[in-house]
């Protein structure tokens, strides 16, 4: 029999983008694959199951307590549904109609992203509507205050390298003045590395997903308020999350992966994917019209990743077609070209390994030749 893969006729790639959704997120680690295939040939106690993730979940974040759901994006949904409804079952049962619910979700103008999708469609998929406050690159936290109301379900931070970075009011600002309007505050920290410090900083809710950092299967974790988590578990067995639940292999291969990162020495990673970075660097300082830098991650993350500048007098191509070419083969070498049209990609090494990166490497300078 030959490989799915080949019948399929899908192309490898080799991920120098490190999680992004749009190839598949990261490579998750053998651990969560053998837990992930072992879940799948079991059955469950669904709600025994839950009620375990949730003491896993709140004891790797600190936070009262946790749920397992599909994705961060459902996350979203979910957590805006539990601010809204509660674990009320008629409410439950109503949304997305939420007449007699307060139904607003504010948010700031500068975190209306778009990390495939537009994040405010997940807010309404609920049955909210958002309120976005301040411009697109400014917010005074003053301004937060007038944008509470009696309507006001939830406020909705994003923490994202995608968001308006500067002009923002702060998480812990911000949570001072939603907690100040008595309102709950629900983090989306989907790509952060940091499973613990939102919660620390007062948030209510917090996602992150099981399929970026912690190479879990396509998940998302919530952590947070008990009476939040649990309502999140109720619109996920038995109301709008019912069709964006997640598996039994979701949840097992969730927890594996929260397991091993706790288990992971985190600064050996870090060495280890500092040096694909280096050798990448060594092996393309060869190759006519590109230069390289190493820029660290910019909301904090502990991790660099491999500018890669394309000069094109001298490459022959700029930066948005060096991007394009590595894409567009076979294998595919895909790359952060999102700023290509400031003239660099971006490599990042998470999920690719050493004869990977030098397999990146010869494709450059193949590319280059070519382009000659
Ligand atoms: C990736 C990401 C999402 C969506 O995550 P999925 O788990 O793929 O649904 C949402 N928000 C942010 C900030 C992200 O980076």
């Amino acid at each position: 029999m030959t490989d799915i893969h080949e019948r399929l006729r899908v192309r490898r790639v080799v991920n120098g983008v490190g999680t992004w959704t749009l190839y598949g997120a990261s490579l998750a680690s053998s651990d969560a694959v053998a837990a992930t295939a072992a879940a799948l040939g079991r059955s469950y106690v669904m709600a025994e199951l839950h009620e375990a993730a949730s003491r896993v979940i709140a004891e790797e974040t600190g936070a009262e307590a946790g749920c397992v759901v599909a994705c961060s994006a459902a996350g979203i949904t979910l957590a805006v549904a539990a601010a809204m409804a509660g674990d009320d079952f008629a409410r439950v049962r109503a949304l997305p109609d939420t007449t007699g619910m307060r139904d607003e979700v504010v948010m700031l103008k500068g975190h209306v992203v778009d990390f495939g999708a537009d994040v405010r469609q997940m807010v309404r998929l609920a049955g909210a509507r958002v309120v976005e406050v301040g411009t697109a690159t400014f917010c005074h936290p003053p301004m937060l205050a007038a944008a509470f109301g009696p309507r006001t379900a939830a406020a909705f931070y994003v923490v994202s390298h995608l968001c308006v970075l500067r002009g923002m009011p702060t998480l812990l600002e911000f949570v001072a003045a939603a907690h100040a309007a008595n309102v709950p505050v629900v983090v989306d920290a989907a790509a952060e590395y940091d499973l613990r410090g939102f919660i620390a900083a007062g948030a209510d809710l917090v996602i992150h997903s099981a399929h970026k950092f912690l190479q879990g299967p396509t998940a998302g974790i919530l952590s947070g308020r008990r009476d939040l988590v649990r309502a999140v578990a109720v619109h996920q067995a038995s109301g709008i999350g019912r069709p964006m639940k997640v598996g039994k292999e979701g949840v097992i291969g969730a927890l594996a992966a929260l397991d091993r990162w706790r288990r992971l020495d985190h600064a050996a990673e870090r060495r280890a994917d500092d040096a694909k970075l280096a050798h990448a660097a060594r092996i393309l300082a060869q190759v006519p019209g590109i230069a390289t830098g190493i820029e660290e991650d910019t909301t904090g993350n502990p991790l660099a990743r491999l500018r890669i500048d394309v000069d094109p007098e001298s490459a022959g191509l700029d930066a948005e077609a060096l991007g394009r070419a590595l894409r567009g083969g076979d294998p595919v070498f895909a790359t952060r070209d999102h700023l290509a049209r400031l003239g660099y990609i971006l490599l990042d090494p998470r999920s690719l390994d050493v004869a990977e990166v030098e397999e990146f490497c010869r494709r450059v300078r193949e590319i280059v030749a070519d382009a000659h």
